[in-house]
């Protein structure tokens, strides 16, 4: 299929949610990575953004509202602290995950009892769905194991030929997906760490957020997503955390110390390598970061030697993003 390329302005954002409401995919632009969007109530077109993805069929979607108005028919028995949090974050780069109402497919939600939501600040994204007039679900718009688009080139680069439009818009402010806050048991759990959190959770709370397990160790194994749903012997909270994820096809090693050294090493050897350093840049290394990797992924780069952060704040979650695209190799 050719795949419309779309402006933001009022009549492309009007046919965008035409082809949303009419069963199709059409990738947008969000304050985090650019999102690859469905009608969240329809199983068939969510279906077709697993295929357009290869992404396995249990991992679930976030489904995006522009208004609170349209977090009741997904979502039910939502604690009071998840509330608040709801009017300190949002719209922004925050996901809360909800006890489902039954309206959400399974297939949109991967087969739990639980729905994904979050409101999303950038105003194309808000006004595509009011255009499409219902929520819109939307994982990240690449082939999935790679790095997250964004901007709308290297949304092309995944997906030209496979979906129906993408909205040509700037490239997104924060860089890194959304925070995943799991909001079903009595304290708050990170599941995703992004550009919300935990501290900034916490003080907006005045009591303890807790971070999943799974984030602060190595995974005893990393499958890869072409391999498709997974059997149920490692089932995390959040069921992206089980797949390869942010690859791109340079080799990518974390290093801690002697930079210039490991680069001169691997250069003797003949492999083109390039270093990426944020220094403590956190919000940079945030907007950057999947960037970085698909513009060294265009050069022909080999190797890929990334600069540990600083794990205080948003470094934790930017560090998650780049110990994941390593594969955790780390040269300490
Ligand atoms: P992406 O769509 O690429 O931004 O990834 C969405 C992330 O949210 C994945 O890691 C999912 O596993 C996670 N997620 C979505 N829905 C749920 C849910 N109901 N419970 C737990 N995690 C979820
Ligand atoms: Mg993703």
């Amino acid at each position: 299929m050719e795949t419309l390329r779309l402006k933001i302005n009022e009549e492309d954002i009007e046919r965008a949610g035409g082809i949303i409401k009419e069963g199709g995919l059409v990738a947008f632009p969000t304050e985090t990575v650019y999102g690859l969007g469905a009608d969240a109530l329809n199983a068939e077109a969510v279906k077709l953004v697993y295929a357009a993805k290869g992404r396995p069929s249990d991992n679930p979607m976030i489904v995006h509202i522009a208004d609170i108005e349209g977090l009741d028919e997904l979502a039910q028995n939502i604690s009071d602290y998840a509330r608040a949090l709801m009017e300190a974050f949002w719209p922004g780069p925050i996901t809360f995950v909800l006890p489902k109402k039954a309206l959400v497919p399974d297939t949109t939600t991967g087969g739990l009892d639980t729905v994904a939501v979050r409101m999303p600040s950038n105003e194309t994204a808000r006004k595509l769905i009011r255009a499409a007039k219902r929520p819109i679900a939307a994982p990240s718009a690449n082939i999935s194991g790679r790095p997250s688009p964004t901007t709308a080139e290297d949304v092309l680069e995944d997906m030209d030929g496979r979906i129906e439009a993408v909205l040509m818009g700037e490239s997104c402010k924060v860089g890194i997906e959304s925070t995943v806050l799991d909001c079903t048991g009595d304290v708050p759990t990170v599941l995703r760490p992004g550009f919300v959190t935990k501290e900034m959770l916490e003080e907006a709370l005045g009591s303890e957020v807790a971070i999943d397990a799974h984030l602060l160790e190595k995974p005893e194994t990393v499958l890869d997503p072409e391999e498709g749903a997974a059997e149920a012997d490692f089932s995390p909270k959040s069921p992206g955390m089980k797949y390869k994820h942010y690859a791109p096809k340079a080799r990518v090693r974390i290093v801690e110390n002697d930079v210039d050294r490991y680069k001169a090493e691997a250069e003797a050897s003949g492999i083109r390598t390039a270093v990426l350093d944020y220094g403590k840049n956190s919000e940079e290394a945030a907007y950057s970061f999947f960037a970085d990797l698909r513009r060294l992924d265009r050069e022909g780069i080999g190797l890929i030697l990334v600069c540990a952060l600083d794990e205080e704040g948003l470094g934790f979650s930017i560090m998650n993003r780049m110990l994941k695209s390593a594969g955790y190799d780390v040269i300490e």
